[in-house]
């Protein structure tokens, strides 16, 4: 495509701002930016227009469909379609699109998850149209970003808290810029820009291996001799195919009004990525899921398969989601920018002392909110942040926060220096250092760097969970700095005390250190290294308590998320721990057997030859297949007989505890010896594509 047609044709399949002006009449116009304010809910009539307007634009579009786009707690979106035709007279259709349909939908809830929510609540669900995400049409049909709830109005999806989380978040960040004086700003949104890590390989040789099929990743597979380690891969020249999928990515991703931005090859062979630009939490994290679905069904068409899953391929690096998040106003200003006035630069010293307090009170719920099976194989390993939480600030912020606690002056070392006013606060310098790449909390000038979301969460998660700490912060920091009779020296003191009680969380040093997980451990920081760790943090008291009075989520939606996140997890450990069993069996042990005969075989025809040729190679060859094959054979036996005994009637905490004990442990054990007889395999002989064969599958 020509790039001057791309302004042209970016957004064309949105109901967007620019669509809503020309086509609404003014007032209905109006109302839905009411409602996309918050200010006030859409009116029957107005939805009315709305829902009519939006058919006839969205027919023009080609649609002849439309449906509730949602986010139930499955991991993926949901869509059930419906098509516009109404019977009319006698055997006509006419195409309708009633407000009742464009505001809510009906579902049958009892097919997705709600962790224990149905057992008191009814079974029915209800979509309920968000429209501060924009509808769209793709592959003819209308798309009406929802969100989804139990009948009594419970969350059973991932919108419903970020909503609400954006909400609180609003409320708690107006109040301190009141106090700032400001009293211009109407809005305050919390942005998010995720960039986001995928593989792409040949559709052939995915087709053959089950275990990316069914698990999406690797469960055998010993390492290719060349890996990562020439770093060649990272910002090298694009292949022609992956070009094409990317080009074509680009321009579907741009008419469904996604910012896409960046594109470039990663660390791993065959890794990529893409970044958009930011936006507002909710928009980014629906953009993010639209992002995601069209990786897949793009690399299809180009005979590629994108894996989205956290660790395909043990031992090379793994796939995240980098979550970028700021704080805009409705005036365009970033709250985590230091200003270039005095007022703005104590402004944003507060907002980020509240960020700093958030992160290191509530870990485990940034914790939680990245966890998964998947991500278990990625965060700690030596690619991806650790599990242990800190923030990374920079060296200039560093010393500034530094200086504050002890009450002296900083003198910036950074030539590019800010001029501050309020006399009791430093000046702040624009950061002038390196980054840290192993932080998973990490100040990148304007924003925070969130680095342990896996690359197939849906990142509304981990923001509804930032927005929510942050929100919670800013109340304590408001509730207090509201009282005070003199602002400016009640504000030194609050920002001088949350630094001192809270500076454990910084840390500037290497994360992937052994000395960091001791050090860490000292500061009393937490190092939940697994899901099953994670989890039970979730229900705590004061995260209760504070997901309640921000309305956010109630205690029964925490307990349900907690036993959904945990039954996800089982299903996920069980189906790799059958999937192992089979590949084991189906291709590892014919494929072994096959090549001792072989070998055998050949010393035979030596013995017959009369002994005088060597068989040292054959002989040493089988005696280590044998000796491999043997314990292979034991680790099996282990994993058939703990998979049989795995309960799906179990508890859910027990049942997880039972996977990653058992389960996991005795995959990692079968597939040890199975990788090491890889190794001494002929290539012949194997019956599934190797590493080599995956990581290089795409060549041009
Ligand atoms: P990097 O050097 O990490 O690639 P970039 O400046 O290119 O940093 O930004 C990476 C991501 O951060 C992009 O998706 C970008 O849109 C996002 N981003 C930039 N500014 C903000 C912001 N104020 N709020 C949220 N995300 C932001
Ligand atoms: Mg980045």
């Amino acid at each position: 495509m020509e790039a001057k047609r791309i302004p042209e044709l970016f957004g064309t399949m949105v109901f967007n701002d620019k669509v809503m002006k020309e086509r609404l009449p003014s007032e209905a116009y109006k109302a839905v930016r009411r409602a996309i304010e918050g200010v006030e809910p859409l009116s029957h009539d107005y939805a009315k227009t709305v829902a009519s307007v939006m058919k006839d634009w969205a027919i023009e579009k080609g649609a002849t469909h439309f449906t509730h786009w949602f986010q139930p707690m499955t991991g993926i979106t949901a869509e059930k379609h419906d098509s516009f035709i109404e019977p009319f007279g006698d055997g006509d259709v006419i195409m309708k699109f009633s407000e009742k349909s464009l505001v809510k939908g009906e579902s049958d809830a009892s097919s997705f998850p709600s962790g224990g929510l149905r057992a008191t609540f009814e079974a029915r669900g209800y979509t309920a149209w968000d429209p501060t995400s924009y509808a769209f049409v793709k592959d003819g049909s209308l798309y009406i970003p929802t969100a989804f709830c139990s009948y009594s109005g419970e969350a059973l999806d991932k919108k419903t808290p970020l909503l609400r989380s954006m909400e609180a978040f609003n409320k708690q960040a107006l109040r301190i810029l009141r106090l700032f004086g400001n009293d211009k700003v109407k809005k305050v949104t919390p942005t998010v820009g995720a960039e986001q890590e995928y593989f792409l390989i040949d559709k052939s040789v995915y087709e053959k291996r089950i275990d990316l099929v069914h698990c999406g990743r690797t469960l055998f597979g010993a390492r290719p001799s060349k890996g990562q380690e020439l770093e060649d891969h990272y910002y090298g020249a694009i292949k022609s195919r992956v070009s094409a999928f990317m080009k074509e990515l680009d321009e579907e991703l741009w008419k469904l009004g996604v910012y896409a931005k960046t594109k470039h090859n990663e660390v791993a062979p065959s890794q990529h990525e893409l970044a958009p630009i930011f936006t507002s939490t909710n928009t980014s994290s629906d953009q993010n899921q639209i992002t995601m679905e069209l990786m897949k069904s793009v690399a299809n068409k180009h005979d590629l398969v994108c894996l989205l899953h956290e660790k395909p391929f043990a031992s090379v690096s793994g796939s995240g989601k980098h979550n970028n998040w700021s704080i805009s106003t409705d005036l365009g200003e970033n709250l985590l920018d230091p200003g270039a006035t005095p007022n703005e630069n104590a402004q944003f010293l507060l907002f980020l002392v509240a960020v700093i307090k958030a992160v290191d009170e509530y870990q485990d719920l940034l914790r939680i909110s990245v966890a998964s099976a998947g991500n278990d194989h990625r965060l700690g390993a030596t690619e991806a942040p650790p599990a242990i939480i800190s923030i990374y600030l920079g060296e200039e912020l560093d010393g500034i926060l530094r200086a504050i606690e002890r009450g002296e002056a900083y003198s910036a070392k950074a030539k590019s220096e800010l001029k501050i006013g309020v006399s009791v606060l430093p000046p702040i310098p624009k950061d002038s250092t390196d980054r840290n790449r192993t932080s998973p909390f990490a100040f990148t000038g304007n924003k925070f760097e969130f680095r342990m979301v896996g690359s197939s969460t849906n990142i509304a998660c981990p923001n509804f969970i930032i927005n929510a700490i942050v929100a919670e912060e800013l109340r304590v920091f408001a509730d207090r700095l509201e009282k005070a009779t003199d602002f400016n020296t009640a504000l030194n003191e609050l920002i001088k005390e949350t630094i001192r009680e809270h500076k454990r969380i910084l840390f500037s040093g290497n994360n992937y250190s052994k000395e960091w997980e001791k050090e860490a451990k000292r500061r009393g920081l937490l190092n939940l290294k697994s899901t099953v760790d994670a989890l039970p943090l979730y229900a705590q008291k004061k995260n209760v308590e504070m997901f309640a009075r921000h309305n956010i989520l109630s205690e029964s939606e925490i307990n349900s998320r907690t036993e959904i996140l945990l039954e996800n997890y089982c299903n996920i450990v069980h189906i790799e721990a059958l999937t192992a069993i089979d590949i084991a069996k189906k291709e590892i042990v014919p494929s072994v057997i096959g090549y001792q005969s072989f070998i055998l075989k050949e010393l035979n025809r030596k013995k017959e030859y009369g002994g005088e040729l060597s068989s040292v190679l054959e002989e040493k060859l089988i005696k280590k297949l044998s000796d491999l094959s043997e314990k292979f054979a034991l680790a099996l036996d282990k994993l058939e007989s703990d998979t049989e005994k795995y309960n799906s009637s179990w508890g859910n905490l027990y049942k997880a505890k039972y996977c990653k004990r058992n389960l996991l442990s005795d995959m990692a054990l079968v597939r040890e010896y199975a990788d090491a007889m890889e190794l001494l395999m002929g290539k012949d002989f194997m019956s599934m594509p190797t590493y080599e064969d995956i990581l290089y599958s795409v060549k041009y």
